[in-house]
């Protein structure tokens, strides 16, 4: 008889993402999905038609390390205009495969075992796990329910010798709350004379409301010449499949960042990579952005006024949050898992965001969703709410 092998997990805590958790939950129940973020609708047909056309014309192998040089490019350009600071092509710019890919390298190039890294909760969640595989440690710095602010004070508190780096989000995953350019100043001034990397997730930079502009760390020069900034294609071309994103920063960190980008993925899609720098040439498509999700963050709000959700703001993103307190004693994760089963609404539960569980009773629900799905989604929650409906 053969023994089995024994695993001794390096992971025995681990379990699976809520993203996958209640995508799955959605589709085995035929629940209106808007837990995972992700958008229901087709991307521009110009878009795939580029990246056919490259495809016939042979553009078929490795790209080189860094990304093709049209896109380097195309990005270098884009956030010279949008932000003012001019990276250089050959150095400061690097195609990745996806966001979580770059947070993840960026986290394995410059955290060390022993260090310790700053993340704020509710914590986008593939943060902690990146900086627990590599043997840092995550520290946490709060953003409060209901108005999710950093505090800057308490973040002062937090920094220590072993602090190596600190991860900021904004537009914030999962509360939609953003950081002010007073903001960037305060961090800045926290962490003048030391050593610690910033790595800013900025995967939602075209998606803020009601004319809020982006704080971007590419253009705050102080925060820039210490930070990898992170974006995404997904988010901002509704293709959240493809995997595709980007990192800019000094040229002395993206070197780092390489040194570890060359042997995780070595290189990312090369007609994609093509088709993308052909469409971004286009500046329409990202600018036009924001006004595209407001149009449906107006759109969701004004479809779950009917409803006893009480909704908390929402200042960038395609998330939506909304407390259910008055509605249901459950824990949020149940909330969301009855939800599922029973309403026909998939959502996502906070908590999950937080090292220490807490549960405010807020769920999230993603807006990025065709009109239909969202009408859809909204008269199962009157039905299973409202009374007399
Ligand atoms: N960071 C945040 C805040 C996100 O919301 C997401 C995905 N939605 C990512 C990173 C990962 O992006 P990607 O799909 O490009 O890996
Ligand atoms: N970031 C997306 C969300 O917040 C999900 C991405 C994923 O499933 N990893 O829903």
């Amino acid at each position: 008889m053969k023994t089995p092998i024994q695993i001794n997990s390096r992971f025995p805590q681990m379990g699976t993402t809520i993203f996958t958790v209640m995508s799955r939950m959605a589709a085995e129940c035929g629940a209106v999905n808007l837990s995972q973020g992700f958008p229901d609708f087709q991307a521009e047909p110009a878009l795939f038609d580029a990246v056919h056309r490259h495809m016939r014309e042979g553009r078929n192998q490795y790209a080189p390390m860094a990304g093709m040089p049209e896109l380097r490019q195309a990005i270098v350009d884009k956030v010279a205009a949008l932000y003012g600071t001019r990276f250089d092509v050959e150095s400061e710019v690097t195609v990745t495969a996806g966001a979580t890919q770059a947070i993840f390298t960026a986290v394995a190039a410059f955290v060390r075992p022993g260090d310790e890294v700053i993340v704020f909760e509710p914590v986008y969640d593939s943060y902690v796990p990146a900086i627990e595989t590599v043997g840092g440690t995550a520290v946490f710095a709060q953003l409060k329910y209901p108005d999710y602010a950093p505090d800057w004070a308490q973040v002062a508190q937090l920094i220590s010798p072993k602090t190596r780096m600190i991860i900021i989000n904004s537009p914030h995953n999962p509360t939609g709350s953003l950081l002010s350019a007073d903001d960037l100043d305060q961090l800045a001034a926290l962490l003048r004379g030391t050593d610690i990397v910033v790595l800013s997730d900025e995967v939602y930079e075209h998606i803020l409301f009601d004319g809020e502009q982006h704080a971007s760390l590419c253009g705050h020069p102080a925060l820039a010449e210490r930070s990898i900034v992170v974006s995404s294609f997904g988010k901002t071309y509704h293709i959240t499949g493809w995997k595709i994103g980007y990192v800019v920063g000094p040229a002395a960190l993206m070197a780092e960042f390489r040194k570890v980008h060359q042997f995780n993925v070595f290189t990312v899609h090369t007609p994609s990579q093509l088709g993308l720098a052909d469409y971004m040439q286009d500046a329409s498509r990202h600018l036009g952005l924001a006004a595209f999700y407001q149009e449906k963050r107006d759109f969701f709000r004004e479809l779950m006024a009917a409803t006893p959700f009480k909704l908390l703001p929402c200042r960038g993103t395609y998330f939506q949050l909304a407390s259910y307190a008055g509605l249901s004693d459950l824990p949020d994760r149940d909330f969301a898992e009855w939800m599922t089963r029973e309403v026909g609404v998939a959502v996502i539960p906070v908590s999950v965001f937080n090292a220490d569980g807490r549960d405010d009773k807020v769920v999230r629900f993603c807006f990025a969703k065709k009109e239909e799905t969202l009408l859809m989604g909204a008269e199962r929650l009157r039905k299973a709410f409202v009374k007399n409906c």
